[in-house]
Formats: structure tokens, C-alpha cells, sequence
């Protein structure tokens, strides 16, 4: 286990599912944990249970995540981890979708991470310390959807912004990466339905669904000071579901 303990974390998105196992294995490292995120009630229940703090926040309003970050330093004087989780993924057939269906995906899933991103590093870099780990996924960077291709978009947009943006901070002491999960049971993914579930548990070698938890440990190792040298960089964490199969194996 990674050591945290003096560092301040701010979880996007961490009410419930990928966020809270970001959360709760960041507090587990020693970390000072601030949740925020759009639903209230769901964040300060999250809070109260891993005995953190809770913020609101619409990662869509660039007002909101710039009060976040002041917030934080407000009440803890510092800001060393950012991790950008915060993410929707309705589905939608391309030929149905609507502009707003794109713009609200873009808003949330693209613009969101460039908002809070753009924030935390404005008082990461001057301090000359901090880790940035973005939340992106195999869907869109490496496989695509029926239905997703708003969201495919969104998250193959997220590292490209993250390859440039780790370049500006290079000589800051700031690192930016990001996890790629395959597919985590948590709300989100179960809404698509029980037979996206099970067509997902069939394409995955172990035949099992990953835990936040398991995206929380990828991202404990990339938020510790020991992946310093570690940047503008994807860390896959989906059971082997991407990887090519032989045709001998
Ligand atoms: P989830 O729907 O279970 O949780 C998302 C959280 O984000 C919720 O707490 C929600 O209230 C919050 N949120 C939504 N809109 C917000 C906004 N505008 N401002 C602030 N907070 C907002 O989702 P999840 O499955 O935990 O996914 C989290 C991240 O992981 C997303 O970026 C998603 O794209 C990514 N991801 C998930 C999976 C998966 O299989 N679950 C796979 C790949 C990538």
C-alpha cells in the first residue's frame, strides 16, 4: 500500500461507484479525502462513511469547480491529488441522437475534466507538486460501442487533453494520467441492463465484472509519489477484456 498520509485527495464524481473505491482506497493510504459531486445526499452519506468531506459540485460549470479547489485550499490549505472521475454514459444509437444528447455528454464527460483539471493545477503548479488522474476508459481509446459513440468520443477526447496537458506540467512536479477500466459493477454500468451485463461477463477472460476498488488501487499507484516518473500515460484496468486472443491459444 501506497502512503498518502499528509496529502490532500479530491475525488470528482465519488458519491457512489468508481469515485467511492477511488475514495475510499485514497483515505486508506493516509490520504485526507474531499468528495464532490452533483448528488448531496449521496456525497455526504459517502463522506460520513469513509470520514471524509463533501462538496457539491456540476463538473459541467467551470464556476463550481473553481469554488471546489478554492474550498479545499480553503479548508485544508493544500491540494496534492486530483482524481477526475466524474463521468455519464447513457446509451444513445447514433441515428437518434440528438445535439443536446452529444453536448451533454461533451459537457459533463470533456469539458468537465478540461474545467477541473484547469483548476486543480492552478494551484498544483505553482507549489510544485501535485498528481492528476483522470478516469477514461477502454470504450472510445481502444473499443467501441453500439451506442456509445458520443460517449467514445468523450473519452478518447480525455486523453488526448491529458498527453498535452501532462507536457505543460512536465517541469512542475505535476503528473497527469489516466486509468482506463473495462467494465466496474457500480449504478452506472448496472443501468444498462442485465443483458449488457451478462455480454460483458462473457467477453471478459475471468468471466467477472471488476470492483471500484480494483480502479482504486491503479489509481492510488499513479496518485503516490513513488509514480513520479510516471506521466501523460493509461494504466488499463479491465480483467484482460481487451487483450487479442492467439489463434493457436
Ligand atoms: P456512476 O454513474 O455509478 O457514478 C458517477 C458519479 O458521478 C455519481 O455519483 C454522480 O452523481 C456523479 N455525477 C454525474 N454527473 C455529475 C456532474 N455533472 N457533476 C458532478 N458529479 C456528477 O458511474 P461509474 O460507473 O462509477 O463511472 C465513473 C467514471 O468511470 C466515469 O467517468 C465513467 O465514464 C468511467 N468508467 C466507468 C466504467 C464502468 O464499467 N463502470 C467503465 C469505464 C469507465
Amino acid at each position: 500500500m501506497f502512503d498518502l498520509t499528509q496529502k490532500v485527495a479530491l475525488v470528482t464524481g465519488g458519491a457512489r461507484g468508481i469515485g467511492k473505491g477511488i475514495a475510499r482506497v485514497l483515505g486508506r493510504a493516509g490520504a485526507r479525502v474531499i468528495i464532490a459531486d452533483i448528488d448531496a445526499a449521496a456525497g455526504q452519506a459517502c463522506a460520513a462513511e469513509l470520514g471524509g468531506h463533501y462538496l457539491p459540485l456540476d463538473v459541467s460549470r467551470q464556476a463550481d469547480c473553481r469554488r471546489v479547489v478554492d474550498d479545499v485550499i480553503a479548508s485544508h490549505g493544500q491540494l496534492d491529488i486530483l482524481c477526475s472521475n466524474t463521468g455519464i454514459f447513457p446509451q444513445c444509437a447514433l441515428a437518434d441522437m440528438t445535439e443536446q444528447e452529444w453536448d451533454r455528454m461533451h459537457n459533463i464527460n470533456l469539458k468537465g475534466t478540461f474545467f477541473m483539471v484547469q483548476a486543480a493545477l492552478a494551484v498544483m503548479r505553482p507549489r510544485g507538486y501535485g498528481r492528476v488522474v483522470i478516469t477514461s476508459s477502454i470504450t472510445g481509446p481502444i473499443t467501441g460501442f453500439p451506442g456509445w459513440s458520443h460517449y467514445a468520443a468523450s473519452k478518447a477526447g480525455q486523453l488526448g487533453f491529458m498527453r498535452s496537458a501532462a507536457l505543460e506540467c512536465a517541469r512542475d512536479g505535476v503528473t497527469i494520467n489516466a486509468v482506463m477500466p473495462g467494465n466496474i459493477l457500480t449504478e452506472g454500468l448496472q443501468a444498462q441492463g442485465e443483458a449488457y451485463l451478462e455480454q460483458m461477463k462473457a467477453a471478459i477472460p475471468s468471466h467477472c465484472l471488476g470492483t471500484p476498488e480494483d480502479i482504486g488501487h491503479a489509481a492510488c499507484f499513479l496518485a503516490s509519489r513513488e509514480a513520479r516518473y510516471i506521466t501523460g500515460q493509461t494504466l488499463v484496468v479491465d480483467g484482460g477484456q481487451v487483450l487479442p486472443e492467439s489463434p493457436e491459444a
